[in-house]
């Protein structure tokens, strides 16, 4: 039984005050989540102060992006995976298609990021997703492999499990428009396939597959009826503490 994970990515939202604020208004709402690993994203300069304020508690704390590399060095803006986990996160989102769109992220630097964060003993939640042209051209299966087998080129059976994925179709980022269930249980299905081709059939049954794109209360336990959804990742609606304790706690 995989145990489904649902995260929120606060994306470049929130000032630290307001993000400790929302932190701690999350937790009595997801305190009785036993069914489901809940973990939200804030921004690099809130995270010290809101997983300090969550140690304890059943929230875990992820950055939204990391270096390429563990060692110190002269990298100018730079974080490195292990300043990540010392600032007290357990995950990171890796690869998000904002990443790739306006900061030329590619699939190999994707791999590096996966491998340093695996190094500083993170867990990697790597997206992947096809944008609307690919979609609409029927691509999609194909534009997903590829970011899947190049962002985990590398990767051992035993790394495979501090790998999340999350598939994020761009099309339905922000836009509120969300894939059908059919639309995402296809393409989880494809993954999960792929996955089992190149690591085996244990590592593809284990693996945690997210949603991601316009989850909401309201459309949320459709999604997890899917067979290979394990879980969200949420941007828009998980800014609100109440909006995002309403996916945590849906019922099926
Ligand atoms: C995201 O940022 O990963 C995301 C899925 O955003 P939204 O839920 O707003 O579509």
């Amino acid at each position: 039984m995989r145990k489904p994970v649902i995260a929120g990515n606060w994306k470049m939202y929130k000032l630290i005050g307001e993000s400790i604020e929302s932190a701690v208004s999350l937790k009595p709402l997801v305190a009785n989540a036993f069914h489901a690993e809940v973990i939200i994203a804030p921004v690099y300069t809130a995270l010290r102060s809101v997983a300090d304020r969550l140690d304890g508690s059943n929230i875990k704390v992820a950055a939204q992006n990391c270096s390429v590399q563990n060692e110190f060095g002269a990298l100018t803006g730079e974080i490195a995976p292990v300043m990540i986990k010392d600032a007290g996160c357990s995950h990171v989102i890796i690869g998000h298609s904002e990443r790739r769109q306006f900061f030329a992220e590619t699939d190999e630097t994707v791999n590096r990021k996966v491998k340093a964060a695996l190094g500083a003993g993170l867990i990697a939640i790597v997206c992947v997703g096809e944008d609307l042209a690919s979609r609409d051209a029927g691509t999609q299966n194909v534009v997903v492999e590829e970011q899947v087998i190049a962002g985990l080129n590398g990767l051992t059976v035993s790394d495979m499990e501090r790998i999340i994925i999350a598939y994020e179709p761009v099309w339905a980022i922000g836009t509120g428009r969300t894939a059908t269930p059919v639309q995402a249980q296809e393409m989880h299905a494809h993954i999960r396939h792929l996955i089992a081709a190149t690591h085996g059939n244990q590592v593809a049954e284990a693996l945690r597959i997210l949603y991601g794109g316009s989850v909401k209360p309201e459309n949320i336990a459709e999604l997890m009826a899917c067979e290979d959804v394990d879980g969200a990742l949420v941007g828009g609606a998980s800014l609100s503490a109440e909006s995002f304790a309403g996916i945590v706690n849906y019922t099926g």
